[in-house]
């Protein structure tokens, strides 16, 4: 039996693909905001990033959020992101695990 398709998405800091489910989404609300969103589901233009810190890092030091969500973000915004994803990093891990099918 083959496993079932599961949709890929990129990386973009490492460029690397995997499924939604290994990726954290970082979402450009309507209003300009930029955030993590966890649930995947908030409106706006989306990015995704494995779920770990030295791929945040690296997306800091390259930018590639300013390309990927077509905006510049700024340094405190990077910042806050980072401190974010920091936090999330831990249950992102556990709800991956629990998720496992
Ligand atoms: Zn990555």
């Amino acid at each position: 039996m083959r496993p079932r398709k599961v949709p890929l998405r990129k990386c973009v800091a490492c460029q690397e693909m995997m499924s939604k489910k290994e990726l954290i989404r970082v979402v450009r609300t309507p209003n300009d905001e930029v955030l993590i969103d966890l649930s995947g589901k908030k409106s706006g233009r989306g990015a995704y990033l494995c779920g770990k810190v030295t791929c945040f890092k690296l997306a800091k030091k390259s930018r590639a959020l300013d390309r990927a969500l077509k905006q510049p973000v700024g340094e405190e915004i990077y910042d806050q992101l980072e401190q974010d994803f920091i936090k999330l990093e831990d249950e992102f891990i556990a709800n991956k695990e629990l998720t496992i099918e």
